[in-house]
């Protein structure tokens, strides 16, 4: 279907395309790499007078990697995450994750920022700033603000951002070389968006034991969250054959689970717990 009458504009400043967007009172929309929104405009689903292109905007194509962690723009696309070697090291848990995002095409074009913005719960990258405890930079009307990523996902396609807002920057906290991580996902074909995933973390201290435990679960419920019963589990003891069988135990006790035309909800449940299994398994190995 062909998209609905519309407005556009292309602005090269932050603080145009903020008033642009301020301008509508919440019928504009940006757009970013657009894999998202031209689908969502051609069925109707979403149906601004105005849409404010972010392409032109400086400064939010960036990956910084420096002590304090890494930093990326909003408008930093999935294959430049997936070229950038750096990442293999400065943020492994996120570049493995990136690798389960959509076709090739969309990479090619798809945004961190418009991910996190959409909040749609199967997909990989929101449930990595949960996970990794990102925080979001937005810059408004009313100034810049910065979102910690618990606070920022609200539900199924809804978030914190406000109308008029932007996000400008996703910030992970520094990522240790000696951490232990892991990332697993089901879905029905290679690109798909995840029927379950999960995204985990922790630090070993002096006698191997688990600290830090950072257990995040993609797909199963309304918006990626991690599972703080799980990470009990895994604190204070060695990562071995019976931690692990306990951790996939309480995953399936206490995730909560949606229902929809792809599986059911003890279905998910159960391949929540496969994946917390498989991701520990990986991480330990
Ligand atoms: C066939 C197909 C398969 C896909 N599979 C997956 C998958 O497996 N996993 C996955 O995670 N994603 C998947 N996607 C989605 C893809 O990753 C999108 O690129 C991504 O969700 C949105 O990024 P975008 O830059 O295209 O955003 P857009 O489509 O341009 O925008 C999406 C939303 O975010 C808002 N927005 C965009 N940028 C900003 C910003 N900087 N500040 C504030 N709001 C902003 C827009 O207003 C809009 O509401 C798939 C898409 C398609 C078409």
């Amino acid at each position: 279907m062909k998209l609905p009458p519309l407005e556009y504009a292309c602005p090269t400043t932050l603080a145009e395309a903020v008033a642009l967007l301020a301008s509508r009172d919440g019928d504009a929309k940006a757009i970013a790499g657009g894999q998202s929104l031209m689908p969502m405009l051609a069925f109707r689903l979403a149906t601004p007078s105005l849409l404010v292109d972010l392409r032109k905007l400086p400064d939010l194509r960036e990956i910084k990697i420096a002590a304090d962690g890494v930093r990326l723009g909003a408008m930093v696309r999935w294959r430049d995450i997936e070229k950038d070697a750096r990442l293999a090291s400065a943020h492994p848990l996120l570049k493995a994750a990136v690798a389960h995002v959509a076709h090739y095409q969309i990479r090619n074009r798809g945004t961190i920022g418009g991910s996190i913005a959409h909040a749609d719960p199967a997909a990989e990258i929101p449930g990595i700033v949960v996970t990794c405890d990102a925080d979001i930079a937005v810059t408004g009307k009313s100034g810049s603000r910065v979102i910690p990523a618990a606070a920022f996902f609200r539900g199924a396609l809804t978030t914190a951002l406000e109308a008029d807002e932007i996000i400008t920057e996703i910030r992970f906290p520094p990522w240790p070389a000696r951490r232990r991580w892991g990332f697993q996902e089901f879905a029905r074909r290679r690109g798909d968006f995840a029927m379950a995933a999960a995204a985990l973390f922790y630090d070993e201290d002096a006698a191997g034991k688990a600290t830090n435990a950072h257990v995040g679960i993609i797909g199963v419920g309304e918006r990626p969250r991690r599972l703080p019963e799980v990470e009990a589990v895994l604190n204070g003891r060695s990562i071995n054959e019976a931690t692990i069988a306990r951790a996939a135990e309480v995953t399936c006790a206490t995730v909560d689970a949606q229902e929809d035309i792809h599986a059911s909800a003890p279905y998910r449940r159960a391949l929540a717990g496969t994946m917390v299994e498989r991701a520990l398994r990986s991480a330990c190995s």
